[in-house]
């Protein structure tokens, strides 16, 4: 497999990274992982213009314009001949002698990508998955997708040893995001998400989930809910580029509702596989 060494396509082996590279070091750095579906990137635009503002937050200039880092994306893909999987991509802020400032701007930032293939999960479509309520430890500015994940890492952890399948993460008793997805509950026929702010990172799956309920005609309220009510949802499900629309059918070893994947998470699945099916080739 090829992979993206700043400007060059090399094999694997071939690269070389500091040991001061500062995310190595520091997590200095920011990432995207971009789903491939039949040989072609899903809603690759919104997942550049997202590495882009989240490098920009941080001061790290990206060498490289919107199009030309697309067709870098593009071309890996068919380098590697990948069919159904994802790119990974990151950026980090360069090598320097160790110190926490940033380094001189004349640094060389340092990216890196690489293809997999990568199934569809389905028979977790299907059939839903377990979640663990963690309190989110983490930073104030998890709208930045910075490669320093301890916090993400730490509660993954705990819900996998809980059996589950992801952590449903709370602020006292505003309910966040997951550790690597965003969450909704649905009541009543409403879905109930997390405003983009500071607090959560702007899924891009879940832009995709909010135009499909205004294309349903499904209510979309962008509220924090509240940890108490996670009880009375009649539906749950998670969002994220590889677990798609993932259905939650138990919380804290409690069934959602009826325990199976509810009627509007189902509807808001067949519309995701309705706009893969439409994907263009990019
Ligand atoms: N929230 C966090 C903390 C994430 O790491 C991710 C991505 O994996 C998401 C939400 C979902 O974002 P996206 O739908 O763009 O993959």
């Amino acid at each position: 497999n090829w992979v993206m060494w700043n400007d060059r396509y090399v094999k694997e082996e071939e690269i070389m990274i500091s040991i001061e590279d500062r995310g190595y070091q520091f997590g200095d750095g920011i990432y995207e992982v971009i789903r491939v579906y039949e040989g072609s990137l899903f809603t690759a635009q919104e997942h550049i213009d997202r590495f882009f503002a989240s490098a920009e937050k941080i001061g790290i200039v990206v060498p490289f314009t919107k199009d030309v880092f697309h067709k870098r994306m593009y071309d890996l893909v068919e380098m590697n001949e990948v069919r159904t999987g994802q790119v990974y991509v990151q950026i980090t802020r360069g090598a320097a002698p160790r110190a926490h400032q940033y380094p001189d701007s004349s640094v060389p930032a340092v990216i890196t990508a690489y293809t997999k293939e990568v199934a569809r999960p389905l028979t977790q479509f299907e059939l839903g998955v377990a979640a663990k309520t963690i309190e989110d430890i983490r930073w104030l500015r998890c709208d930045i997708k910075s490669l320093n994940l301890l916090g993400n890492v730490m509660a993954k952890q705990e819900a996998i040893q809980a059996n589950c399948f992801e952590a449903i993460l709370h602020r006292g008793d505003r309910v966040t995001e997951g550790s690597s997805s965003n969450m909704y509950g649905v009541k009543d026929g409403i879905v109930y998400t997390h405003p983009v702010d500071n607090y959560i990172l702007n899924g891009i799956t879940r832009s995709v989930v909010k135009e499909s309920c205004q294309r349903l005609r499904i209510p979309f309220v962008e509220e924090a809910m509240d940890l108490q009510d996670l009880s009375t949802m009649d539906e749950f499900f998670l969002t994220s580029t590889t677990a798609e629309i993932t259905p939650i059918v138990e919380i804290d070893g409690n069934s959602v509702g009826s325990g199976r994947p509810g009627n509007i998470t189902r509807q808001l699945q067949l519309a995701f596989e309705e706009k893969i099916a439409l994907n263009e080739p990019s």
